[in-house]
């Protein structure tokens, strides 16, 4: 292992097919290679130059009669109208700009009628995981790991036959796993879901930049996905779907933009009238430039065509196993088997090896930037490494990241019952 991972502070920003040069530990340089696209990808070309063709000019929306408002109105809602095309929206459904997958499934939560339940499988990412809990009048029905994706719909058949009838519902599914890249049965996990009354939620976060999504085709009611892992890195999210539930509960945020009317009342306090639009969710001045550049990158990918990156991106990952498969101890890591249909992203371990050495290795030795950790999914790792459950409280903390890069490293380890670090190494890339 490497003494100490390159600064990389002082490389330029690598734009999509830019060759950017980077430090190695031990003298010389490297070109650098990003393998982390399910952490974050590269802006693609289009939309860097589109975003900084419109930057100079931005504006607030919504709330100013000059020019350079007026085009920034004209520019956040046409924004809004390719992201609904990009994702197949129907004609009523209301398309919400929020920061991030983690902040758009946040906001649904926040937005469920009272008392409703949500089945989960423990296998999602802790943005898709995580934010049902938080409700006090909410019960969340953790699903085992399946193991196929046909044991999927029948396990969530199987939960969703035991609840009240009526009662409000919601499904949190994933499309493509950020961990193991497999794609997970959508079509039919919404079939399920509606033919036992509940509504389902799709996290795009890793499937939108591989595949299209169709909402209206797939009749799926709501999808979040963020701008950074779909080559717009400029802190946006998505949630888009159904407008009932979103029109119906109080604001995500108080605040102006979301208010349409605010009068002081007679007898005290304020009286509001909130939109029932996309923007009573939106409120404050929202990141334009971040909508612009997920639109930028909604119609460059459309333009591409999925068909021939789907094409692409299978002729390097069979290169990348093919390679893999020569290397005595690895195991590439699979819920649904070794013929699961992927996107580009897996994760593996390697006997004998500690993944986080092997990713500082990489990065120090090779400029080869990949993630090693447990990729915020801690039981669906838990399940793949064979270590589920509980850490015990006695087991011994996972070796520290090296000093001087112990505050930029990834701590996102844990042990199992012996004590052994916990944690793989993941390998994405995409367009
Ligand atoms: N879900 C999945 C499947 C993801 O891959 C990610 C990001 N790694 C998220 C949710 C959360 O996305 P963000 O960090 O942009 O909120």
């Amino acid at each position: 292992a490497p003494a100490t991972a390159p600064a990389a502070c002082d490389a330029p920003l690598p734009v999509l097919g830019d060759e950017v040069r980077v430090p190695l530990a031990g003298g010389g340089e490297a070109l650098y290679a990003a393998l982390d696209y399910a952490a974050s990808a590269p802006a693609l070309r289009r939309v860097w130059d589109e975003v900084a063709a419109y930057a100079p000019y931005y504006g607030s929306v919504h709330r100013g009669a000059g020019h350079l408002s007026q085009l920034s109105t004209e520019l956040f809602e046409s924004s809004r109208a390719t992201v609904a095309g990009f994702l197949g929206c129907r004609e009523d459904d209301q398309v919400v700009f929020t920061r991030s997958t983690t902040d758009s499934l946040n906001l649904l939560a926040a937005v469920l009628p009272p008392r409703t339940r949500v089945f989960v499988f423990e296998t999602e990412h802790h943005a898709a995981l995580l934010p049902w809990e938080r409700r006090a009048d909410t019960e969340v029905v953790y699903l085992d790991a399946p193991r196929s994706p046909g044991e999927a719909v029948g396990r969530l058949e199987a939960a969703l036959a035991t609840r009240a009838a009526g009662a409000p519902a919601l499904v949190c599914v994933t499309g493509a796993s950020n961990v193991t890249g497999e794609v997970w049965p959508v079509r039919q996990l919404a079939a399920a879901a509606h033919r036992h009354g509940a509504r389902i939620v799709l996290d795009a976060a890793q499937l939108a930049p591989h595949r299209p999504v169709d909402l209206a085709a797939w009749d799926v009611d709501w999808v979040a996905f963020s701008g950074h892992k779909l080559y717009a890195p400029f802190g946006t999210g998505v949630l888009a779907g159904r407008a009932d539930w979103l029109r119906s509960a109080e604001p995500y945020l108080a605040g102006g933009g979301a208010s349409r009317s605010v009068a002081r009342r007679a007898g005290g306090g304020v009286s509001v009238e909130w939109h029932t639009t996309a923007a009573r969710h939106e409120a404050g001045s929202p990141n334009v430039i971040g909508a612009y550049a997920v639109a930028a990158a909604c119609k460059a990918l459309t333009e591409a065509g999925f068909e021939a990156l789907v094409a692409r991106e299978a002729r390097l990952l069979a290169r990348l196993r093919g390679g893999l498969a020569a290397i005595e101890g690895v195991r590439v890591l699979s819920l649904f088997g070794e013929d699961s249909d992927r996107v580009g992203v897996l994760s593996l371990t390697v006997e004998g090896w500690d993944s986080s050495a092997l990713a500082r290795a990489l990065s120090a030795e090779y400029g080869i930037g990949v993630r090693d950790g447990l990729f915020c999914a801690h039981p669906l790792v838990r399940t793949l490494l064979d270590a589920p459950g509980d850490e015990p409280a006695d087991c011994e903390a996972p070796p520290a990241p090296p000093a001087d890069t112990a505050d930029t490293v990834d701590t996102d380890t844990a042990a199992d019952p012996a004590g052994r670090p916990l944690h793989a190494l993941r390998v994405s890339f995409g367009a």
